[in-house]
């Protein structure tokens, strides 16, 4: 498994591959891995000969008064992880690297509309940030495959909107939230819990599922389970940011028949803020 930190290094490996007619599977991190990051690994490896990995907390897509500068930075435990899983390559640029105009005089990439809700109008910037450090991601290593996990649902279809509209020929997959055993979607970001709200926190999977429940037996009244959820959150104690039911092709607001709906939840717990969804088909 190479670890490789500069352009140079990473061009000439991806061309070694090229010239054996392989195909190359991009899989973005910010590190501290855990076994839903692992799972992106191991779903990328079934699409294409080679895998690589990219660590790199990216400061653009931080809002200012975020945790940037807290978030876990574990370099030397991811590597021994993915070597595990058998990965070809860990990219793990530097600033410099991927800015090399600087933060500030970045190029960057914009996905109107599909951004401005949710975690857009949560994190004011965020997904500006995002896209435009994939696009980075994308340029430099030209991956046939690209996969996202959909426990962050927004930013894959956010990434898809932005590969279609830009013509990028990269096949992107979102794979499954990976899950604790008592429901909670694993996140770097758990790791701010204390015990006390570790034992809260299964209780927005066990609210999500329930309202894919109702939504299973035919319950129509979007609104009405929104704010039960809701509710149901903020009794336990979470400060919810939103709870919302969408159309899962574009997040628009369903009507009675559409047969695919996302269930989107952001809280805030403590020092932590933490997301979920599920995707129910009728
Ligand atoms: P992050 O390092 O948190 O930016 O996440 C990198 C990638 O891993 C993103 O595509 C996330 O959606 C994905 N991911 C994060 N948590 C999980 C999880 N519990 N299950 C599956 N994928 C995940």
């Amino acid at each position: 498994m190479e670890v490789i930190q500069d352009k140079t290094a990473l061009r000439e490996q991806l061309l070694e591959w090229r010239r054996h007619d392989e195909h190359v599977a991009i899989v973005p991190t910010m590190g501290n891995l855990h076994a839903g990051h692992v799972s992106l690994v191991e779903l990328a490896r079934e699409h294409a000969e080679r895998v690589v990995v990219t660590v790199f907390v990216n400061p653009t897509q931080f809002a200012e008064g975020e945790d940037f500068e807290d978030y876990p930075r574990t370099l030397e435990r991811d590597k021994r992880r993915l070597q595990r899983v058998n990965t070809d390559m860990i990219f793990v640029p530097t600033v410099e690297t991927l800015y090399p105009f600087g933060l500030q005089n970045a190029t960057s990439v914009t996905v109107p509309g599909l951004t401005e809700n949710f975690c857009g109008s949560f994190r004011p910037g965020h997904f500006d940030g995002v896209t435009t450090v994939v696009a980075r991601l994308f340029a430099l290593v030209q991956p046939d495959v690209a996969v996202f996990g959909q426990k962050d649902y927004q930013q894959q279809l956010v990434i898809r909107r932005m590969v279609e509209d830009l013509g990028l020929p990269i096949n992107i997959i979102t794979a499954p939230t990976v899950r604790e055993e008592d429901g909670l979607a694993m996140s770097s970001r758990n790791a701010y819990l204390s015990d006390e709200e570790r034992a809260m926190a299964p209780k927005i999977h066990e609210v999500l599922e329930s309202a894919g429940e109702a939504l299973q037996s035919g319950k129509r009244n979007f609104e009405e389970l929104e704010n039960a959820a809701s509710g149901q959150l903020s009794d336990t104690g979470f400060e919810v940011e939103y709870v919302a039911i969408r159309r899962a092709l574009d997040l628009s607001v369903p009507n009675r028949d559409c047969d695919e709906l996302v269930l989107l939840v952001a809280v805030r717990l403590g020092k932590a803020r933490l997301i979920d969804n599920i995707v129910v088909t009728i």
